[in-house]
């Protein structure tokens, strides 16, 4: 599978569509989600071309994937979920219902989330 340089994610990071940006490095791009599904939804996105997290943790650098880390660490910080908690989701592929095929992780907090997935079937 080939990276689509014209998914949203990549328009946003060259600037071609706005964000409200939340932390950003030579490594990592976070801005708040457009819809957002928890009183703090944030998505955290490395700079390079990566379509999934497979992708990322099998192609990209030591370097890449410790910023993208320490970078989760820094917004958790700075949105205090560290005291009361948060989740961390990066769905993948079509079972895991991707929309955007850039690798993104989603950091949510701000209030009890719920069970970890909802039952398909209910
Ligand atoms: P996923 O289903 O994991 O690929 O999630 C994609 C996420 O991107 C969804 O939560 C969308 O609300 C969010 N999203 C789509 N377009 C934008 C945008 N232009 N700015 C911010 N978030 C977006």
């Amino acid at each position: 599978m080939l990276y689509d340089s014209q998914n949203i994610f990549a328009k946003i990071l060259r600037r071609e569509i706005p964000c409200t940006p939340i932390f950003e490095n030579d490594h990592v791009l976070a801005f708040a989600d457009i819809h957002p599904k928890a009183p703090v939804h944030i998505l955290i996105i490395p700079k390079g071309a990566y379509i999934n997290a497979h992708d990322f943790y099998a192609q990209a650098s030591a370097d890449e994937i410790v910023e993208f880390h320490k970078a989760i660490a820094v917004i958790i910080e700075k949105h205090d979920l560290q005291k009361t908690g948060f989740r961390l989701i990066a769905n993948t592929g079509v079972n895991g219902g991707q929309e955007v095929p850039h690798y993104h992780v989603h950091l949510l907090g701000g209030k009890y989330l719920g069970p970890i997935i909802s039952d398909p079937h209910a």
